[in-house]
């Protein structure tokens, strides 16, 4: 590891710059950024008070009043033009992700290709907003289902995958018809800037080529909690999408529905996978383990709780704790490491705090220990931990956000089953398993009840052409792909009367003569 050695504000900056951003919105600002790489502030970003804040949404409104004008594919070429600045800045903005959130290099890029693969999808729905024509019972009539713009779209984001979860938002959004307003987590303040910079230049491109779009479509609010609020709290912003805490959740759902808007909220989850007897181990310990630890266990989709079967606990759980031992941890930017730091000193506490609770609830804990202090004191390296339970109890029913993999044995399948549905959250959710009953029980109605429910591959990551999202505590949203797009749309039924005779209710007779 060369962590000390380091130097990373300088080629943020240098990044930056050919981004085209100005140094006055990363430096001299009141908003520290710290790399979780080596502890290092690499900025300090330029926040916007709750009053300005209230402006920026009013001139969202009036973008979105004219971007509503345009056509729809019209509006997809401005999302096919972004995608090709992200493929331009994909190398810059990646390593950007992987200096202000720790993720290691390919994992920062593919973050920037979940962006691309959302424009791609987002260009082709441009052209297919379909609404239904509907059969009448009414003679000379019509009836049909149109799909329209919403309005302002706030998209609140957590920091772990600090543009991926804007771009699936914003992508969508800006086809519908709609403008947006981004609240970033105000501790990725600096990819915020970058992804939005290369939003900007595609809007550039699209006003130079002759088409139609206001200055205001999409906006960007660095700030606080503070800030997030005015954005749920305004009646201008028609729907919040809002990914984080189940804690943050509990507090933005409530306003909006006390205001009637809509929401769409993409929160915690604490997903789990079971391995059948029939499981092919070699596949199970490779799935087990990226689910488990990539991403140091910052995933909303990370797998937490692992339930094997008796008959293959003890050929399975041994190579998993030997691979958990060897795993390369240290700088993300290093070729090689698996897996890079926790954000912060905060994440690595609660870490602490929960393997401490599920010693003193009978588990077995290995791993878990900070590395690499002496080497960077500031950073929070952490080897995965894996903790063999003795029940679902304590720490294991709650998101840690870090990596410990919570693992435990049963014997009766519809158990495993039962085990896996019963925390409160409902993100995600896998069997390892050649056995074709229990693969299509687990995806059935009475199986697992998680938005995203696997055969033979782990919980985590998700890919764009399937929305995204799950039940219970997980808040229920939808995002990306399949039809999520009629979330950021609102729907109106038109009849359409094309006859001389007007149909009322039968034995309704109105003489208006
Ligand atoms: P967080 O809840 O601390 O913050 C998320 C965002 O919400 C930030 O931008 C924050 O400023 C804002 N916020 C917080 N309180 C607010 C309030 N009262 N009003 C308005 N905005 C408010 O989450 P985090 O630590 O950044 O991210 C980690 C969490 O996010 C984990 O629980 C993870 O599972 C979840 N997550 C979920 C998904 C998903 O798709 N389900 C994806 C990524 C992360």
């Amino acid at each position: 590891m060369t962590l000390t050695k380091t130097a990373l504000a300088p080629e943020v900056a240098a990044i930056m710059g050919r981004l085209g951003v100005s140094a006055d919105r990363y430096t001299g600002g009141t908003l520290a950024v710290t790399s979780p790489v080596n502890g290092e502030k690499i900025a300090d970003a330029a926040q916007i008070s709750s009053g300005d804040a209230s402006d920026v949404i009013a001139k969202s409104h009036q973008a979105f009043l004219a971007w509503r004008l345009v056509p729809a594919p019209k509006r997809g070429e401005l999302i096919r033009l972004f995608g090709e600045e992200l493929r331009a800045h994909k190398a810059d903005l990646g390593r950007l992700v992987s200096i202000e959130v720790g993720k290691i290099t390919s994992e920062g890029l593919g973050e920037v290709q979940e962006m691309i693969d959302i424009c791609d999808f987002a260009v082709g729905l441009s052209r297919q907003l379909y609404g239904l024509t509907i059969a009448t019972e009414r003679a000379d009539h019509r009836m049909m289902e149109t799909w329209h713009p919403l309005g302002v779209v706030g998209i609140i984001s957590a920091f772990n995958f600090p543009v991926a979860v804007w771009a699936w938002n914003a992508a969508l959004a800006l086809v519908a018809g709609n403008a947006c307003v981004w609240k970033p987590s105000e501790k990725t303040p600096l990819t915020a800037i970058a992804a939005h910079a290369i939003f900007d230049k595609a809007l550039k491109r699209f006003v130079a080529e002759g088409g139609q779009a206001p200055a205001a479509l999409s906006q960007l609010l660095i700030g606080g909690r503070d800030v997030g609020e005015v954005l749920v709290d305004d009646p201008k912003v028609a729907l919040v999408s809002a990914t984080g805490s189940t804690a943050m959740g509990r507090i933005v759902g409530p306003k909006l529905a006390a205001r009637f808007a809509r929401a769409i909220l993409e929160l915690g989850g604490n997903n789990a996978a079971i391995v059948c007897p029939t499981a092919d181990l070699d596949l199970t310990l490779r799935g087990v383990a990226f689910a488990a630890m990539g991403t140091a266990g910052q995933r909303c989709t990370t797998l937490r709780r692992l339930f094997v079967h008796d008959s293959v606990y003890d050929q399975l759980v041994p190579r998993l704790i030997k691979a958990y031992g060897s795993v390369t941890i240290g700088n993300p930017l290093e070729t090689g490491t698996l897996v890079g730091p926790l954000i912060d000193k905060g994440s690595f506490d609660r870490m602490q705090k929960a393997l401490a609770d599920a010693k003193a609830n009978g588990g077995t804990v290995h791993g878990g220990d900070r590395v690499h202090e002496a080497d960077a004191p500031n950073a929070y390296y952490v080897r995965p931990a894996l903790v063999e339970m003795p029940a679902q109890c304590g720490p294991v029913e709650h998101e840690t956000f870090a990596p410990i993999l919570y693992v435990m044995k049963y014997s009766n399948f519809d158990d495993a089953l039962e085990l896996n549905n019963a925390v409160p959250q409902g993100l995600s959710s896998s069997i390892f398993t050649n056995n074709m009953r229990e693969a299509e029980a687990f995806v059935s109605a009475r199986g697992s009840d998680c938005g995203i429910a696997n055969v033979n591959i782990g919980p985590s990551g998700a890919e764009i052409g399937g929305a995204f999202g799950g039940e219970k505590e997980t808040g229920g949203g939808r995002e990306s792909g399949s039809d999520a797009w009629k979330g950021y749309m609102r729907r109106a039924t038109n009849t359409i009367n094309y006859g001389a005779s007007l149909p009322l209710a039968q034995g309704v007779k109105f003489d208006v003569e």
